[in-house]
């Protein structure tokens, strides 16, 4: 899509930070890091959003999430949890309208943490 930022990221137009990159997908840094390492994973091929995917590319995109979270968590012995949160329209806060996964690292240092 000639008009999508993430679009232009997958395709080198716009610099990011990779974390994890395949045929399929590409995950990188967050520009706005709601904690530090704050990743995106994103599908390559233009999906707007959850409502948009077929099976195949659901499969695709959702079933390698737990391997990106345990590398996120593995790359730093201080993150103890994670959020993982998925926003799908405008009303749910979709900001970005190329489908995206938020993987959020949580640090017993966080200041919401008790
Ligand atoms: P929200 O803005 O409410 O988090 P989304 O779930 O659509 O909505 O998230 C879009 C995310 O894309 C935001 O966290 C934002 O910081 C991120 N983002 C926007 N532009 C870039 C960019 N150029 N590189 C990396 N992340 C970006």
């Amino acid at each position: 899509m000639d008009d999508c930022i993430f679009c232009k990221i997958i395709a080198g137009e716009i610099p990011s930070v990779t974390v994890y990159e395949d045929d399929e997908v590409k995950a990188f840094l967050d520009i706005s890091q709601a904690t530090p390492g704050h990743t995106l994973l994103v599908p390559k091929q233009h999906v707007q959003d959850i409502f948009a995917y077929d099976a195949d590319m659901a499969e695709r995109v959702f079933s390698r999430v737990p391997a990106l979270a345990r590398a996120i968590k593995a790359s730093n012995p201080d993150i103890k949890g994670m959020n993982i949160i998925n926003n799908n329209g405008q009303v749910a806060y979709q900001s970005v309208f190329h489908s995206h996964i938020h993987f959020i690292p949580r640090y017993s240092t966080d200041d919401d943490f008790n």
